[in-house]
């Protein structure tokens, strides 16, 4: 019953069918109360159920404890890169691990408002495998250690969170999962904060979600604006000023669209299931190449090169007669890139390892 077709774009990335159908049939009227979700106070209670119901789907597919907050902001990703800064540092000392383009935007970012050190990077080596977390040079008087936990752009994924209190320091970890999130569970007992843009696995660009423990909240530095102040924002219900209201009602039914489809759970179990689908076609012949480490590939953002990228081209034209649309490359690294979020059903990456064996037939 499938009409449209498949959405490998990286973010703005492909929303479940079932979620935007929903969207446009409330579009004019939600819940007959005779106006629209875009229309509507963010203070009235209808918008307030919206918003409570989202958050409260979110905290029970992570299974975020009671001792953290979740919060809807505005800003992105590279918003949060300023942002966390400016509430977590104290001004001091901001340990980073770089394994890739968005790691390096947050350091770069990190150092106009703290001491930043790279303790650990993956940069220069030949299969950008995650440095393992015992050979980071942390140091004691850190503020926090970030990371990303999957690099949207090098296709590289943390597997495993670090536990940095094995790792001799209690310093809390912040980890920018924007591409990943909802894809796999979090051990919480490993995290302080928690931030991801909304765009990729959850729903539209404009929210962006903090999921931050509760004795990090009131440290922000005096500089930072109160909209983006944690402790604010968290005392005010993330409304503080007027979020994202439309973002937060279609994140919310995607939420639902999880529960429905059984939770992070099967999605983690689909993740797997997909990934190793892709990486096994890409890896049979040697036609196609992608170096990442097998323990450090993202299962959400694949990264490929045709060895002959004269051919690239003609692969792009025949996806796309096929119906799997936005597979090029992010422009930094040229070749290819598959994002097979939670909204990209099996059957996508079926059809996607259907062309790349009908195009290395025809073309190797
Ligand atoms: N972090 C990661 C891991 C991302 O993938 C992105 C967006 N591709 C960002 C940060 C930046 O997000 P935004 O464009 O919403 O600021």
């Amino acid at each position: 019953d499938r009409t449209r077709p498949y959405n490998f774009a990286p973010g703005p990335a492909a929303i479940p069918d079932e979620v935007l159908r929903e969207a446009a049939a409330e579009m004019l009227d939600w819940h007959g109360c005779g106006v629209g979700v875009m229309e509507m106070s963010h203070r009235g209670k209808e918008f307030m159920q919206i918003a409570a119901e989202a958050e409260a789907d979110l905290r029970e597919l992570l299974a975020v404890p009671a001792g953290f907050r979740i919060l809807f902001l505005q800003g992105g990703g590279l918003g949060e890169n300023a942002i966390v800064p400016m509430n977590l540092s104290r001004g001091g000392q901001v340990d980073f691990v770089q394994t890739g383009s968005w790691s390096k935007k947050s350091i770069a970012e990190a150092r106009r408002y703290a001491d930043v050190a790279v303790v650990a990077t993956n940069s220069g080596s030949a299969d950008s495998a995650i440095p393992d977390p015992s050979t980071w040079a942390l140091r004691k008087g850190a503020s926090y250690l970030h990371i990303c936990s999957n690099e949207t752009i090098d296709g590289v994924e943390f597997h495993a969170l670090p536990d940095l209190a094995a790792l001799g320091t209690d310093a809390p970890l912040v980890i920018d999962c924007s591409s990943h999130i909802l894809s796999r569970p979090i051990d919480w007992s490993r995290v302080g904060l928690a931030f991801a843009g909304a765009q990729k696995n959850v729903g539209p660009a404009g929210l962006t979600m903090v999921i931050v423990r509760d004795d990090l909240l009131g440290h922000a530095l005096p500089i930072t604006p109160s909209a983006f102040d944690y402790r604010i924002v968290a005392d005010n219900g993330s409304m503080f000023n007027t979020p994202p209201t439309w973002a937060i009602y279609v994140a919310g039914l995607t939420f639902k669209w999880i529960k429905a489809n059984g939770g992070v759970a099967a999605m983690d179990a689909r993740a797997a299931e997909k990934s190793a689908l892709l990486y096994e076609a890409l890896d049979a012949t040697g036609f196609y190449v992608n170096r990442v480490a097998a323990a450090s590939r993202s299962r959400m953002n694949v990264p490929f090169w045709l060895r002959d990228e004269s051919l690239n081209d003609a692969f792009l034209a025949g996806a796309k007669e096929r119906g799997l649309l936005a597979l090029k490359g992010h422009k930094s690294v040229g070749g290819m890139r598959a994002s097979i979020y939670n909204a990209m059903p099996v059957a996508g990456v079926r059809a996607l390892v259907a062309w790349l064996q009908e195009f290395e037939k025809t073309h190797g």
